[in-house]
């Protein structure tokens, strides 16, 4: 790996993010938590997944409000490398069909009466998804009643994932699904899918391993269906088995190309630059989303006094300890900086100079006690900006994603990023 073109790649990147937080500080200065997100990380990420999925189509996975990163800022970065976008709320899928009008777009839960007739009424034409007979019906009823098609996707629990698939056992099970939907006139199978839930620890090579036998599991159900579709004369569906962590480990040698569908990968957090160091991640993506803060204040407090609730560290030093307060607690960085019963916090942000600056005891909800003064030296003050999550300065020192997600307690990336992106405290902006 050549580290100087990382770094200085790292450092142009650090110095866009600044231009821009300078450049809106009008528009979000009265919202403390600063969140940008990296437009050209975003769209190398993208590439990369791109160019490795090879002929299957990469549909973009934006719910969640886009993982926090704000579905709107990233959908239309993302619409000229994708063949198909999903998430799952009404106003997220609402802003993808503006962003991408002909895009098939899939919701990727089953929805609520209320919200899939909402959707079908404002004509966005959502693959909606359904986990029984009755719900099926349902979705026939609401499109029929305006008198247009319901487009499924139909998600297979192969893998015993146990919420969106249709669950089987045998043939018959496979037959009794494909009968049902062929008799509802207005409905059709615009996709069919599996989602492997534990690929993320995949050894594709091994033969016992859960995700691979699932994935047989599925490959003869979709066989089934697909044979029973084309003897009812039906358009050949769409077929989808992998995210993230089972594209990567699974998708150079898709066991399902031999079935003759259009195939697709649904990639999340590959996009975002969140996979990276996991067993089964895109190499080369990098983080897409920034977070800093200012220094609200600094205060001294001397040797034998105590910071945060419960007093959860005392001041050991004989001159005493400097502390920067800042203007975001654990509504925004969540559970492990609190601290509850932790006096000795592995957290640290960075300062301006990329200087590590630890957090001292147990945290408020919206206001946070760190070290003034980093091990190398320098000394924060009043409106210096902190990083609270960046892969800037090299992602072995940064409070990267991962690394957070480690230190509230091995959370999900994604719960990290939710929390940072979408706090009453947080501005988002693209740079
Ligand atoms: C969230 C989700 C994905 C994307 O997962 P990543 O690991 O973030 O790529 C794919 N498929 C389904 C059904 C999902 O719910």
């Amino acid at each position: 790996m050549n580290m100087h073109a990382n770094s200085s790649s790292s450092a142009s990147r650090r110095w866009r993010f600044n231009e821009a937080v300078a450049a809106c500080q009008d528009i979000i200065g009265d919202r403390p938590v600063l969140v940008g997100i990296d437009c050209e990380a975003l769209k190398i990420n993208a590439g990369i997944v791109r160019k490795r999925l090879g002929n299957r189509g990469l549909c973009a996975i934006l719910k969640g409000d886009a993982y926090g990163h704000g579905v709107k800022l990233v959908s239309s970065l993302l619409v000229d490398k994708c063949t198909h976008m999903a998430a799952v709320d009404n106003y997220e899928l609402e802003a993808l069909r503006e962003v991408a009008p002909d895009m098939p777009l899939l919701r990727l839960r089953v929805g609520a009466d209320t919200e899939i007739n909402h959707a079908a009424r404002a004509g966005w034409r959502v693959r909606e998804m359904a986990a029984s007979r009755d719900k099926l019906e349902r979705i026939s009823d609401i499109y029929a009643h305006l008198g247009t098609q319901a487009e499924i996707h139909l998600s297979l629990d192969a893998a015993g994932l146990g919420r969106n698939g249709f669950s089987f056992q045998n043939l018959d099970d496979i037959e009794n699904l494909a009968q049902d939907i062929t008799s509802m006139p207005n409905v059709s199978i615009a996709s069919i899918a599996c989602h492997l839930p534990d690929a993320g620890n995949a050894n594709p090579f091994h033969r016992n391993d859960p995700s691979r036998v699932a994935l047989e599991r599925f490959r003869w159900a979709a066989r089934a269906l697909l044979r029973h579709l084309r003897e009812e004369g039906r358009q050949l569906p769409e077929i989808s088995a992998f995210s993230s962590a089972s594209s990567y480990a699974f998708g150079e040698h898709d066991p399902l190309g031999e079935l003759g569908c259009q195939m697709f990968d649904r990639i999340g957090s590959s996009l975002l630059g969140l996979t990276e160091g996991n067993r089964h991640g895109e190499q080369g993506t990098t983080q897409v989303m920034h977070v800093s803060t200012h220094v609200c204040d600094v205060v001294h407090r001397r040797a034998g006094e105590s910071i945060g609730y419960e007093h959860a560290y005392t001041v050991d030093n004989a001159n005493g300890e400097s502390v920067a307060l800042l203007g975001a607690g654990w509504l925004t960085l969540s559970r492990y900086h609190q601290g509850i019963g932790k006096t000795d916090l592995p957290a640290w942000c960075l300062g301006p100079d990329g200087a590590r600056h630890n957090f001292l005891g147990r945290q408020s909800m919206n206001i946070s006690t760190i070290k003034a003064k980093s091990a190398a030296g320098s000394t924060l003050k009043i409106g210096d900006m902190c990083y609270l999550t960046t892969d800037f300065h090299g992602a072995d020192r940064g409070p990267t994603i991962a690394r957070v997600a480690e230190w509230m307690g091995g959370v999900q990336h994604e719960f990290v990023t939710s929390s940072f992106g979408a706090t009453p405290s947080s501005s988002r902006f693209l740079f």
